[in-house]
């Protein structure tokens, strides 16, 4: 596929896309109803669809007996981080395989035209992004996000949540299975926000933050704190009335979703003519300006609420750059002043 059709590359032969990065359209006035049914499919598919395709299976086949979970023990909680890890590894990798490392792609729709393996630093163990990254994952964040998984689906099993049936309820479910999104979104915004405060950063997010160029071994390569408060977005699942598949679907959401802000290209080419959205824009410019985009890409627009927003224009640049003079100006100011009482 030709990218200069889409966005434009510049001397350094990063690429951009042409266009904003639109919020969702059902936030729009007057409504627009035509376009919010032509968001419908791109928010079902393919992300959100295989998601919950990864919920089902999960359930009817990896997840053990009601009883088994019953009881906390060591036996089914190893096995669901070896499931965890087995997935994680085969859908994360096989990205990082075509597209990293055989480059089946080359730079075509990369944002950044270096790729991490070509930019050794001391930041990362053993002086590599790819490494540290892997390890973080494996060792600490796919970890956390099981202890997560395990304390869910035990509350479940032993009558703690308030388990809703299909059957009796399935309106109710299928609208919660619908908003999971937005749950991710705000908890994530939260969070987020939250570990980007001064001492929070320092201390939890900015191992994160480590990777200016994200690849998917990027995506869950976090601090403890945060891998922790990251995947227990699905313990509202514990707080409302709700079922073990939406809420693993909510996780999963988490988990396997981490990838989508750090792809690194706009397209992943399929065929010739066909290529998947990743949907990473908006999370790449949070990598490269650090304080844009606390949110995904706009399902619910808090950064455009809190003055946070990157649509990924020059409008966009301008309206960031301008806020950081502002900054810069009041913590001058504030430096001046203590100075002057001394
Ligand atoms: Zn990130
Ligand atoms: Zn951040």
């Amino acid at each position: 596929m030709d990218d200069l059709k889409f966005g434009t590359r510049n001397k350094r032969g990063d690429w951009s896309p042409n266009g904003r990065i639109e919020v969702a359209p059902f936030w729009a006035w007057p409504p627009k109803f035509l376009k919010v049914l032509h968001w419908l499919p791109e928010y079902l598919f393919p992300w959100n669809a295989f998601h919950m395709a990864t919920a089902l299976a999960y359930w009817y086949l990896v997840v053990p007996d009601v009883e088994t979970m019953k009881t906390l023990s060591w036996g089914w909680p190893l096995y669901l981080y070896a499931v965890n890890a087995a997935a994680i590894f085969v859908m994360y990798g096989s990205i990082e395989l075509f597209y990293y490392a055989k480059r089946v792609q080359g730079n075509r729709f990369k944002y950044n035209a270096k790729f991490p393996s070509e930019q050794p630093s001391d930041v990362f163990w053993f002086k590599s992004q790819n490494i540290d990254n892997f390890m973080r994952s494996f060792f600490i964040s796919i970890p956390l996000w099981t202890v997560v998984e395990v304390l869910m689906l035990w509350c479940f099993a032993n009558g703690s949540a308030s388990w809703v049936n299909w059957n009796e309820h399935p309106y109710y479910l299928a609208l919660l299975v619908f908003i999971a999104p937005v749950i991710h979104e705000v908890h994530f915004f939260l969070i987020h926000r939250l570990i980007h405060t001064p001492l929070l950063y320092k201390w939890i997010h900015s191992v994160h933050h480590n990777s200016v160029n994200p690849s998917p071994w990027s995506s869950l390569s976090m601090h403890p704190v945060e891998g922790f408060l990251y995947h227990a977005v699905a313990l509202w699942h514990l707080v409302i009335p709700s079922n073990p598949i939406v809420a693993l679907f909510q996780l999963h959401i988490a988990g396997f979703g981490a990838v989508n802000g750090h792809i690194g290209f706009e397209k992943l080419e399929v065929t010739e003519e066909t290529a998947v959205d990743s949907h990473a824009y908006a999370h790449y410019l949070h990598h490269k300006y650090f304080e844009v985009n606390y949110g995904g890409d706009g399902l619910i627009p808090l950064d455009k609420w809190f003055g946070t927003w990157h649509d990924g224009t020059k409008e966009g640049d301008a309206q960031m750059q301008a806020r950081f003079q502002e900054k810069k100006a009041r913590l001058n100011a504030k430096s001046a002043e203590t100075a002057s009482q001394r």
